[in-house]
């Protein structure tokens, strides 16, 4: 019937889903605020160079999965496949570095990846992230994980814990690099095409491979903790004390890694359910401010996948305590029923009006169907007598009032509702 079909990995969020998604995004936004963070809103639209430059050539991400593009100018151009290059570009190009000393942005918004689609794996999908510039202490990344720790509370989030894990700084991170390397060189036989790929490029990446028996292998393998500096050491101690006195639920990690090129010490995951892919990711990246040309500034920051975590949230429909359908039956009643929808919309109450004049019982199937809590019914033997019913759509009971009041009285009802 119809002739065109969402593209391959793309998904529409019809007006039944809409409405948890808002009250999710609102309960995110919320927190975010009380922990003074501010929304930046960055186009969807970067250079590629940027992704390439931040996510590094060889991830995945930039590899396989980026969407790119030449325009009409010839630029190189891309949908970004996460938020924290173009807040970064943002950070940067709006010199917010000169503004505060801290810094800290909440974004939102869909991201793009060509990735294989599946249940929690979509080509376009929704992250809601939180970047922190220029906090180095160790309580700053105790504090970020806190503020996704709040989140999925709020959100009673089943089950849920982090996974942690530090990459060390720099300098630690190249020998953790080495000696991964060494290690997994003698094991190559056993690793996936794309490992014994990574073995070259990027060897730490082995850690993060989906490959069964890559994991299998990786279980195994030197633990980074082993040969972290004194100062990177003290870091991870120290956002371990955090957690421990903030009551995290949280395990150490000691292969996790991440896919993208830019973390350094502190990164974490979160998972939840028995969703086996993380609902939320992220971690420190003390040298990413820098490396796109600006000043020395440390970050951190995460991003949650916003299908996986809708996916993991009970949906409580209930009927929405302020709205209001209005039945007319009849001409005469359908011109004070826009008065008494119009006013009612004045006091900030959804209502919904059938002009059609049909019959009762059609009106009152289409109510039913609404989802409004409440009904009002306006039919000629009301109008004679200069009154309304209310009608409790939960219950089923029903009221007459009197015409003139039916705005106190509607109000009332709908805030005694109200939790
Ligand atoms: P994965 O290992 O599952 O591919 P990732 O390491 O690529 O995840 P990040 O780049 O850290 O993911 O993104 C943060 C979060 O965004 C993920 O934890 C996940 O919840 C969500 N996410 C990532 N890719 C997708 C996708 N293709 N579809 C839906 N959500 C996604
Ligand atoms: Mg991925």
């Amino acid at each position: 019937m119809n002739r065109y079909k969402k593209v391959r990995g793309m998904h529409d969020l019809l007006p039944y889903e809409t409405e948890k998604w808002q009250s999710v995004e609102r309960t995110l936004m919320d927190v975010a605020r009380l922990y003074g963070y501010k929304e930046i809103r960055v186009p969807v639209i970067e250079e590629r160079a940027l992704f390439e430059r931040s996510i590094g050539s060889s991830t995945d991400i930039i590899a396989k999965e980026i969407y790119s593009f030449k325009d009409r100018k010839g630029r190189d151009l891309a949908l970004r496949p996460e938020g924290t290059a173009s807040v970064v570009r943002a950070f940067l190009e709006s010199e917010m570095p000169y503004a505060r000393k801290i810094t800290k942005l909440y974004y939102y918004g869909q991201m793009f990846r060509y990735d294989r689609p599946q249940k929690g794996r979509y080509r376009q999908f929704y992250q809601f992230g939180t970047e922190l510039f220029g906090g180095a202490d160790p309580f700053f990344d105790g504090e970020v994980i806190e503020m996704l720790n709040a989140m999925v509370k709020n959100l009673n989030l089943p089950g849920y814990f982090f996974s942690i894990n530090t990459l060390g700084c720099p300098q630690c991170k190249i020998r953790y690099t080495g000696i991964i390397r060494e290690w997994m060189s003698g094991r190559r036989n056993k690793l996936c095409n794309d490992c014994q790929i990574r073995l070259e490029t990027a060897p730490l990446r082995i850690l993060d491979c989906k490959n069964t028996e890559c994991r299998e292998i990786t279980r195994y393998a030197p633990d980074i903790r082993e040969t972290l500096c004194e100062e990177c050491k003290r870091h991870f101690g120290q956002v371990e004390e955090y957690l421990r006195k903030a009551d995290i639920p949280y395990r150490v990690q000691p292969n996790l890694v991440r896919g993208l090129d830019y973390y350094t010490r502190t990164i974490f995951e979160m998972f939840a359910g028995d969703d086996e892919n993380a609902v939320a990711a992220g971690g420190r990246y003390d040298s990413l401010v820098s490396d796109l040309g600006g000043p020395n500034i440390p970050a951190i920051g995460f991003a949650i996948g916003m299908e996986r975590l809708l996916s993991l949230i009970k949906d409580k429909t209930k009927k929405t305590f302020n709205f209001v359908y209005c039945i007319c039956i009849g001409r005469q009643a359908k011109i004070k029923g826009i008065e008494i929808a119009r006013s009612l919309r004045d006091a900030g109450i959804i209502t919904e009006i059938d002009y059609e004049e049909r019959g009762l019982k059609s009106q009152m199937k289409e109510a039913n169907r609404s989802g409004a809590r409440w009904c009002i019914i306006l039919g000629e033997q009301e109008l004679e007598k200069n009154e309304i019913i209310i009608r409790d759509m939960v219950t089923g009971k029903q009221e007459n009032v009197a015409y003139g009041n039916y705005l106190e009285i509607g109000k009332e009802l709908i805030n005694a509702e109200k939790p």
